[in-house]
């Protein structure tokens, strides 16, 4: 491998490990058709089953790896990504 700025050789590879939290959320369609009435007779007339959806509906997060090799070279310090 070269460097893309020097022409060196000496250039070390180095992969990271990036954990992003993403959440899930409910979709337009799930608003248009659900959301609307849904939302208003959990929170009303469905108190208990609101709370245990409330509670199970916080943990939709979803943890996302995202792997990345970066290039560093040794001889002038550019790094960039593979
Ligand atoms: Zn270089």
């Amino acid at each position: 491998m070269k460097c893309p700025k020097c022409q060196s050789e000496n250039v070390s590879t180095q992969v990271i490990n990036t954990v992003k939290l993403k959440n899930k959320h409910h979709g337009l369609l799930w608003w248009m058709f659900v959301g609307w009435y849904w939302v208003p007779i959990k929170w009303i007339v469905f108190t208990v089953p609101a709370l245990i959806f409330a509670i199970f509906g916080s943990k939709k997060q979803k943890a996302v790896n995202k792997r990345k090799t970066v290039c560093v070279c040794q001889n002038c310090g550019y790094n960039w990504n593979l």
